[in-house]
């Protein structure tokens, strides 16, 4: 692997072949820069390398790195990952994205928990989509209610929907995963067309980004082919 800004000069240009290969406008396609794991100075060459969208799973280790980048001004937080309801007033005041709402009570503690001064919180719906037992995410049946529902929370914006496909399929039964919550999405902004801007697909990571965007991805959330492998947690 190259350093982490080669790495993500290949990744961007990764990005934009498959952008080109799917005959979908250039830069409709955003990088997220998954740093769970990544320490404050992995982050610090990322961002001098322009990178300012990046992906934390885990909140304190998140508060932590934003508390030593603060000297970094525009970076754009997005919180990537499984949400205790207890945790949900320091994700709606530090993120402005969060890619992993699962359900109704999330939403409501992030509304009502989201500052007033500050503009919405982006959200999107994870989604179970290959119904895997122990994975998070709300059923593709939950979505009607959860989008109404949601749809009355001022605090939020609902920008879309997320998934992570069970990684051991094979490329077709991948492609049509990533589909399947790209017809999803089709669907909800055609029967909820006021419940937010529903323009996200937040899907595809390192092995995968190619098919998500042939699908429709509008982030692809990228971690290992920009940082190298997966650091061990401390
Ligand atoms: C770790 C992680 C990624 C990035 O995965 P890579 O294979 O390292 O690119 C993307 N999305 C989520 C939710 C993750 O936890």
């Amino acid at each position: 692997m190259g350093s982490i800004a080669d790495n993500l000069g290949s990744v961007t240009r990764l990005i934009q072949k498959a952008t080109l290969q799917a005959g979908r406008e250039p830069g409709s396609v955003s990088l997220l820069a998954v740093s769970k794991t990544r320490t404050a100075q992995e982050l610090r060459e990322a961002v001098a390398a322009g990178q300012r969208a990046f992906g934390e799973n885990y909140l304190q280790e998140a508060l932590d790195k934003m508390a030593e980048l603060h000297d970094l001004k525009d970076i754009d937080w997005h919180f990537i990952g499984p949400i205790q309801s207890n945790k949900t007033r320091q994700i709606a005041s530090a993120f402005s994205w969060v890619h992993s709402v699962d359900r109704l009570k999330v939403a409501r503690r992030l509304n009502e928990q989201r500052e007033t001064g500050l503009a919405p919180l982006n959200i999107c719906l994870q989604v179970n989509i290959n119904n895997e037992p122990s994975k998070s995410g709300c059923q593709p049946e939950e979505l009607p209610e959860l989008v109404s529902q949601i749809s009355l929370l001022p605090g939020l914006s609902l920008r879309g929907l997320m998934a992570i496909p069970d990684p051991d399929q094979t490329e077709p039964a991948l492609s049509a995963s990533f589909r399947k919550l790209a017809n999803t999405l089709k669907e909800l902004r055609q029967e909820h067309p006021k419940a937010g801007p529903l323009d996200t697909l937040s899907m595809g990571m390192s092995g995968d980004l190619e098919l998500a965007i042939a699908a429709g991805a509008t982030w692809v959330r990228i971690g290992t082919a920009i940082f190298g492998g997966r650091a061990p947690k401390s």
